[in-house]
C-alpha cells in the first residue's frame, strides 16, 4: 500500500530539468506520447513547467486505437495542446514487431527494429517546426536492463540529443522524469499525484470485441507489458482500472 516515507524516497529520484526564466511562458515541449503508461506519466509530470506539444506515431501498430484513445482522452483531462500524429506503414508492410499481423507475447516478438530512432526524427522535427527544445519521452529504470528493445534507456537517449544538433541544428534534449523509476514506483507515484490510469494501455494487442473495431478494447493479458503491468498493480495491492478502453470522445488531429 502506499505510504507516505516511500512517496518521498520516490519523488527524490524525479529527475529535475533547468529552472526556465517563464517570461514568455512556459517552454514547449513535444511529447512523443503513446497512451502507455511511462509515457503519460512523463508528460504528467512535467506539464506545469512545459506546454506540452503530444505526438504520437502511428506505425500501424495492433494497439494504435487504444492507444489513440487514451491519448485523446489525456489530452483533455490534462488540457495539452493539440494532438499531431506521424503516420508510416514500413513495419506493417514488413511484418515487423508490433506491426505484424500476429499476437505478441514475449519482447522478442515486439521487438520493432529501429523503432525508437524512428520516432525520434519527427519528434525532432516537429520540435525544430515549434521552436521547442524538448523531447519528453517515456523510459524507466527497468528498461536499462532490458537485451532485446535497447534502444530505449538513458545510453540510446543522449545519444539522440548528442546527434539533433547535426540533425537539425539545435540542441534537442530528449527527456524522461521517471528514468531512474521502476514500473512499481511509477505507479505508486501515479496513484499519489490522483493520475488517471484507466487513461493508459500497455499491452501489445488489442483485443476487438464484438467486432466493434472502433468501441471496445481489453488487454489481452498475456503478453509481457501485461504481465509486467499486472505484477506491479498486484505487489502494490491496487487494482489496475484500465481493465478495458472505450473510445467515447471525439478529437482533432492532424497528421503531419
Ligand atoms: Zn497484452
Amino acid at each position: 500500500m502506499l505510504e507516505s516515507q516511500n512517496i518521498t524516497d520516490i519523488e527524490l529520484q524525479i529527475k529535475k530539468y533547468p529552472n526556465f526564466l517563464k517570461e514568455n511562458g512556459k517552454p514547449k515541449a513535444v511529447s512523443l506520447l503513446s497512451g502507455g503508461l511511462d509515457s503519460s506519466m512523463a508528460t504528467f509530470l512535467l506539464k506545469e513547467d512545459f506546454e506540452i506539444y503530444p505526438l504520437m506515431i502511428d506505425y500501424k501498430q495492433k494497439s494504435f486505437k487504444p492507444e489513440l484513445a487514451c491519448v485523446v482522452n489525456q489530452i483533455e483531462l490534462y488540457d495539452y495542446k493539440e494532438l499531431v500524429i506521424f503516420e508510416s506503414s514500413i513495419y506493417k508492410t514488413l511484418q515487423m514487431g508490433l506491426s505484424s499481423d500476429h499476437d505478441d507475447i514475449d519482447d522478442k516478438d515486439a521487438f520493432t527494429p529501429a523503432r525508437n530512432i524512428f520516432f525520434a526524427v519527427p519528434a525532432m522535427i516537429y520540435a525544430k517546426y515549434i521552436g521547442a527544445k524538448y523531447v519528453i519521452r517515456g523510459t524507466i529504470q527497468n528498461d536499462q536492463s532490458n537485451k532485446i528493445i535497447r534502444d530505449n534507456n538513458e545510453i540510446f537517449w543522449n545519444k539522440v540529443t548528442d546527434i539533433s544538433n547535426y540533425c537539425v541544428n539545435d540542441s534537442i534534449q530528449f527527456i524522461s522524469p521517471i528514468s531512474s523509476l521502476s514500473k512499481r514506483d511509477v505507479i505508486v507515484l501515479g496513484l499519489d499525484k490522483k493520475f488517471d490510469f484507466s487513461l493508459t494501455w500497455s499491452c501489445f494487442n488489442a483485443v476487438v470485441e464484438s467486432g466493434k473495431v472502433h468501441e471496445d478494447y481489453k488487454p489481452c493479458g498475456v503478453c509481457a507489458n501485461c504481465v509486467e503491468r499486472n505484477y506491479s498493480f498486484e505487489v502494490i495491492g491496487e487494482s489496475d482500472p484500465a481493465k478495458s478502453i472505450r473510445y467515447k470522445k471525439e478529437t482533432n488531429f492532424k497528421y503531419l
